[in-house]
This record gives C-alpha cells, sequence and structure tokens, in this order.
C-alpha cells in the first residue's frame, strides 16, 4: 500500500455499448474525493469492438504502452462480444489481461444491508483466474465419422493456479471470516481441475508463508454444488477461488442474488498493475438510453482505490454507493426504480 505517490495517472478505456455510459460515473466519484487523493490524471484510451469495426484491430497497440509506461492503474467500461465468430477480433479485454499479466479477477458480491449496523445476507468475493483455462482459446473444428468435431483446449498451470490462490489467502486473510472454498470438478476433469485444488491447497505450505494463513480455514466444493448451494444458502461463502470458466459462470450467478449484475464490481489484478471492471457487459440491450446502472463501475473505481492503498476514499464512495441503494429514490430500472443513469451518479457524488 503507497499512499506516497506523488500523482496518479488512471488509463481510462470506456470501450463499447454502455462501458462509455458508466465510466463517466467512476471519474466523477473520483473526481469527488479531491485532495484526499494526490493529483489525479484521467487518460482516455481506445479499445473495443466498435474500434475494430472501424480500424481493423481491437486493441491498439499504443493502448497498451501508454498504461504500461504512464499508468498507475486503469479503469475498463465494457466490450461488446459478437456472438458468432469475427475474423480477426479478439476480445481486447482478454488480451489486456495477458498483456498486463493481470492473472486474478477480484469480484466482491454483497447485499447491501438494511441498514449500516447489520450484517449484508451475502458477502463473499468470487476470485477467478483470468489467463488460462477454456480462455486460452485454442480452439480447432476439422470434420470426421460423427460430421464436424470441435475441440478446445483447457490449460491448467501450476504457476497461475498458485499465483490466483495466493491472491485468495491474502484476500481472506484481510475478512472477517478468514475462510477460502476452492471450486472445481476434480472427479471428472482429475488432471486439470486436480492440479488447479492441489496447488491452491498447497499454498499455506509454501515456503516464506511460514504460518500466515494458519487463520484461514479452506474447503472445496464442486463447481455445480457450489452452484446450488450458492442460491440455497449464500452466506456459508467467504472467499471463493475459481478457475476461469467456473469463476465467470459463479461470478455472474452471485450477482444474481444481490439485485443486479448492474451492481457488481471487480478489479484484475497483477503484481504491478490494476485495473477496475464492472462485471456487466456492454448490455446492448440497454445501451444508449441513460438507464445503465452505473454503481457497478463506481464500485470498480472504489476496489481499485483501495488496492492501490486509498482505502479511505475507497470507504466513502462504498458509503456513498450503500446509501443510494439503502435510501432507494434514486435507483435505474434494473434496481425498480426510474433514475437516469446520470441522477444516479450525481446523488453518489453528493454523498461523496
Ligand atoms: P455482452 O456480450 O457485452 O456481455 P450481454 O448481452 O451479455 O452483452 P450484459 O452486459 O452481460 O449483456 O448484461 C446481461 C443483462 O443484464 C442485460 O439484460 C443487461 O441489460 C443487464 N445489465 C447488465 N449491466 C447492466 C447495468 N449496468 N445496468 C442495468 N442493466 C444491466
Ligand atoms: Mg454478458
Amino acid at each position: 500500500a503507497t499512499s506516497s505517490r506523488q500523482s496518479l495517472k488512471i488509463g481510462m478505456i470506456p470501450a463499447d455499448g454502455i462501458g462509455r455510459e458508466v465510466l463517466p460515473g467512476a471519474k466523477a466519484a473520483i473526481q469527488a474525493l479531491g485532495s484526499s487523493l494526490p493529483k489525479t490524471e484521467f487518460i482516455d484510451l481506445l479499445a473495443g469492438f466498435e474500434y475494430f469495426t472501424k480500424t481493423g484491430t481491437a486493441l491498439p497497440q499504443e493502448t497498451v504502452e501508454v498504461l504500461k509506461n504512464e499508468c498507475d492503474c486503469a479503469l475498463f467500461g465494457a466490450v461488446s462480444s459478437p456472438s458468432r465468430k469475427v475474423v480477426g477480433y479478439s476480445s481486447p479485454i482478454v488480451a489486456l489481461r495477458k498483456k498486463m499479466d493481470l492473472y486474478a479477477n477480484i469480484r466482491p458480491v454483497s447485499s447491501v444491508a438494511p441498514s449500516p449496523e447489520e450484517k449484508p445476507q451475502v458477502d463473499l468475493v468470487v476470485i477467478r483466474e483470468n489467463t488460462e483455462c477454456l480462455y486460452v482459446k485454442q480452439e480447432t473444428q476439422t470434420v470426421g465419422e460423427n460430421g464436424k468435431e470441435a475441440r478446445a483446449t483447457r490449460l491448467i498451470t501450476e504457476r497461475a493456479s498458485r499465483r490466483v490462490g495466493e491472491m485468495a489467502f491474502k484476500t481472506a486473510l484481510a475478512r472477517p471470516r478468514k475462510h477460502v472454498t476452492i471450486i472445481h470438478k476434480s472427479n471428472v476433469l482429475s488432471i486439470t481441475d486436480g492440479l488447479f485444488r492441489e496447488t491452491v491447497r498447497a499454498v499455506p505450505t509454501l515456503p516464506g508463508v511460514n504460518g500466515a494463513y494458519d487463520s484461514v480455514t479452506i474447503a472445496e466444493q464442486l463447481v455445480d454444488s457450489a452452484v446450488y448451494r450458492l442460491f440455497r444458502e449464500p452466506h456459508i461463502y467467504d472467499v471463493m477461488v475459481a478457475p476461469n470458466l467456473y469463476g465467470d459462470i459463479i461470478s455472474d450467478a452471485a450477482a444474481a442474488l444481490v439485485g443486479s449484475l448492474g451492481l457488481v464490481p471487480s478489479i484484475n489484478a497483477g503484481d504491478t498493475f490494476v485495473m477496475g471492471e464492472p462485471v456487466h457487459g456492454s448490455a446492448p440491450d440497454i445501451a444508449g438510453q441513460d438507464i445503465a446502472n452505473p454503481l457497478a463501475a463506481i464500485r470498480s473505481a472504489a476496489l481499485m482505490l483501495r488496492h492501490l492503498g486509498y482505502g479511505d476514499g475507497a470507504d466513502r464512495i462504498e458509503n456513498a454507493v450503500d446509501e443510494v441503494i439503502r435510501e432507494g429514490r434514486y435507483l435505474t430500472p434494473d434496481l425498480g426504480g426510474k433514475s437516469k443513469t446520470s441522477e444516479v451518479v450525481s446523488e453518489v457524488v453528493k454523498r461523496i
């Protein structure tokens, strides 16, 4: 944690759809913190599917270079994912996670308690491995006896599993319940999921840990039963750590428990860089109407600041968001309200 920074440079990558509508809210929330942060500069950067359709590239080299050489952190909006394969296109967010070595996607999901004194019913963090699993996107199609045959490679490495496992234990240690649940399916996929499970389990015994995680309890669960229990008794979970695909699905499912995808933030974290990103996508069904919920993006900004050592600023943003939700007067339609994106943002800013 460093609060000794002279300035804070934030790369802003709105990308597509509602990503462009929610990112200004995140910026406004950070700006509202004023002098409690070092001098803050926002650098607008290009990427996305729409940018691809205009230029033939989804992630310009310049964006990556500015992030690497000038920025302390970044905020990403959302990217449209075409449902059919588009020749030459690959997702810029997947590429960014790899290029910036952002190996863990950290997604806290919690319900807002009816009053600040009470505890939320759902209060968990999904830690999703961010660089491999089926998302290495090595797919092939051939024609055989059974007609077309499609195959995908699933990569699980010890290094990536260990790094994401360490992130899970570190995260658990900082939370009151200090409990890690390892999500896998090693009864079926004994080699790949077996490696993930064994590697994460072994984190507390790594050299150098020296008992630091002794207070953390460990459980494990098959992914299917984890989803079932997530819906029936979500309070049993604290930190859930999972390979990329299971983590993706579980965190969307967990989002449903707290009311809307539009509430759930994330950060993509590596050892030297962090990028905030709402869990939701570009939501083409509501884009362009100024009704997207900006709270996931605003909370992502808070998570990013906390990761950089600005916990007080993060608290102020998160408390303002919780207050707006609890009051229930200024909510976007996904939460049953009638407010515009911009109205919700100004209510949050007012409370910060
Ligand atoms: P993409 O391919 O970009 O992920 P999608 O069609 O899967 O697009 P998502 O953004 O993942 O759309 O959203 C799924 C559903 O949740 C959509 O109906 C969308 O309108 C809704 N939703 C997502 N984010 C928000 C938000 N911030 N505010 C309101 N509704 C949202
Ligand atoms: Mg989606």
